[in-house]
């Protein structure tokens, strides 16, 4: 009994230490966050998965679409603040509207998205969100949380006695692991949502596009209808409130306007 109070208290302890250690904050939102990765890791496993996506997808480098990724993706990074990040802007062959990030500033578009997104100052919306779940690491927070989880179920099994499961176990040292993709490609909460909206807006006003054109892209996607895509849907309010709630966030966004210097 006391040896598993003893051992229990040792889990509660690391893990204690792990969310002390482990403190950060959001850029703009000044969001406390928990991220036990450094930026290191996160740019390393965002480069590998990136390689599976090039690999997996169906690439475009030529069309327009491609060309408009890479112009309007390049005015966002310019203004992120990020000189460490390796930014690429891929556009993938798919006629799906959708658009995602990888840790350390690789972001995808799908040229399904080019339905809805009509000029350069509309796909800045889309982009500056990506780029806003880039620096804002959410990424590596959502990681964190399922470490955290785990090292807490392990405290757990520790705690109720004898028997750690091997999975339990396992899963615990796969999750401290770097390249497991522990849940990089699962929906974000709305939280990061909300607040890739925010940092994004921010940013394409900062690159001197006109953060309304943030609402008309969205006003198109719910004209669409139909099926949403993923990293947009999941966890997101309706585009409805999602209009609203971008709407009262322009008077902040376009605090940070300039003009795009030519
Ligand atoms: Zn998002």
């Amino acid at each position: 009994m006391r040896r598993n109070m003893k051992k229990w208290l040792f889990a509660a302890l690391t893990v204690a230490v792990l969310v002390v250690s482990a403190c950060a904050k959001a850029p703009y939102t000044g969001r406390n966050q928990f991220i036990m990765m450094d930026s290191q890791q996160e740019m390393a496993l965002g480069a590998s998965e990136a390689q599976k996506v090039i690999k997996s997808e169906q690439i475009d480098t030529t069309s327009d679409y491609a060309r408009a990724v890479t112009r309007v993706g390049r005015r966002i990074a310019a203004v992120a603040g990020h000189p460490e990040y390796k930014w690429e802007f891929h556009t993938v062959k798919k006629d799906v509207p959708n658009a995602f990030c990888l840790p350390g500033g690789k972001i995808f578009v799908y040229t399904g998205l080019f339905e809805a997104a009509k000029d350069d100052a509309q796909l800045a919306a889309v982009i500056g969100h990506e780029v806003g779940h880039a620096i804002a690491r959410h990424g590596a927070e959502r990681y964190s949380t399922q470490v955290v989880a785990q090292l807490g179920q392990l405290g757990t099994a520790i705690a109720v006695g004898s028997q750690t499961s091997p999975e339990v176990a396992q899963a615990a040292v796969a999750a401290y692991g770097i390249g497991v993709g522990v849940g990089i490609l699962l929906p974000y909460s709305r939280t990061h949502e909300y607040e890739a909206d925010r940092i994004g807006l921010i940013l394409m006003a900062k690159a001197g596009y006109n953060p309304e054109a943030a609402l008309t892209f969205w006003q198109n996607m719910a004209a669409k209808g139909g099926k949403k895509p993923p990293e947009f849907l999941s966890t997101h309010p309706a585009d409805e409130n999602r209009i609203k709630a971008i709407r009262q966030l322009l008077p902040e966004a376009k605090g940070y306007y300039r003009p795009a210097s030519s």
